[in-house]
């Protein structure tokens, strides 16, 4: 059998590339928005909704389209080199390309003929078409006694995160237009976007990476992370 699906919104998120995104939900400052698309911007279809404080998205890895699939995948919290396989995973690169993401719901917002949700916690790029939103129900979808298997509890130890001078004063100029950039940037870095195979060495790469409309460069040296500069692009 063979379905189509219709995007019914597509996000708008910090997230401009790939590299750095959170590998599962859950930032609280990795805020974002789901524009609704006619004819599912019809405000009668969302009543109810702000009953719920997170949300089930289904949604389509639209960036991996064309990149196909492998039975075997290589999770990065195994370090990137012991194979398992995808259904055993969350890879982005999957038979048919849907994820599942749940994110907490802030507000509804209307502005003229658009419909938002306003959400928080994503790891969706900026554009993800999302195809279908379920409320999160905590006596079914909360499970006590429910294992992790190689994706177990205790999260991978955090840099910490610092800014060089520069860094500092670019973002003090950038605080009124984007009060959490700062706070965001923490938080992503600190959770080491860098290739496992980087981790355990010494590294003096100055790494790039896309937040809203910032280029912001970083360097890691041991257990920390220094923000080099902030660029507006
Ligand atoms: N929570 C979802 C799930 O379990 O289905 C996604 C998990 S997947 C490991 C998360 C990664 O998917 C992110 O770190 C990012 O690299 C990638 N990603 C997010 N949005 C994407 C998109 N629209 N197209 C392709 N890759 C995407």
């Amino acid at each position: 059998m063979h379905f189509q699906f219709d995007t019914i919104g597509v996000v708008h998120s910090p997230f401009k590339q790939k590299f750095a995104i959170p590998r599962q939900p859950g930032l609280s400052n990795a805020k974002a928005s789901i524009e609704m698309l006619a004819p599912y911007n019809d405000p009668q279809a969302l009543l109810g909704i702000e009953q719920f404080s997170h949300l089930w998205l289904s949604f389509i890895f639209h960036q991996n389209i064309s990149k196909g699939w492998s039975p075997l995948v290589r999770p990065p919290r195994l370090g990137g080199n012991q194979k398992i396989g995808v259904f055993a995973t969350r890879s982005s690169f999957r038979p048919n390309p849907v994820g599942l993401s749940v994110v907490r719901f802030e507000r509804l917002r209307q502005s003229d003929e658009q419909l938002f949700i306003d959400i928080e916690g994503v790891d969706l790029l900026d554009q993800t078409p999302i195809i279908d939103i379920k409320p999160y129900i905590p006596y079914a979808d909360s499970l006590s006694d429910a294992t992790g298997g190689f994706a177990h509890d205790s999260p991978s130890p955090l840099l910490s995160v610092i800014f060089s001078a520069e860094a500092q004063s670019q973002l003090d100029r950038f605080e009124q237009r984007y009060p959490d950039l700062r706070k965001l940037i923490d938080q992503v870095l600190s959770q080491d976007p860098r290739p496992a195979y980087k981790k355990d060495k010494i590294d003096n790469k100055v790494y790039a990476v896309s937040l809203y409309d910032f280029d912001i460069r970083w360097q890691v040296d041991n257990s920390t992370c220094q923000v080099l500069e902030i660029l507006k692009l």
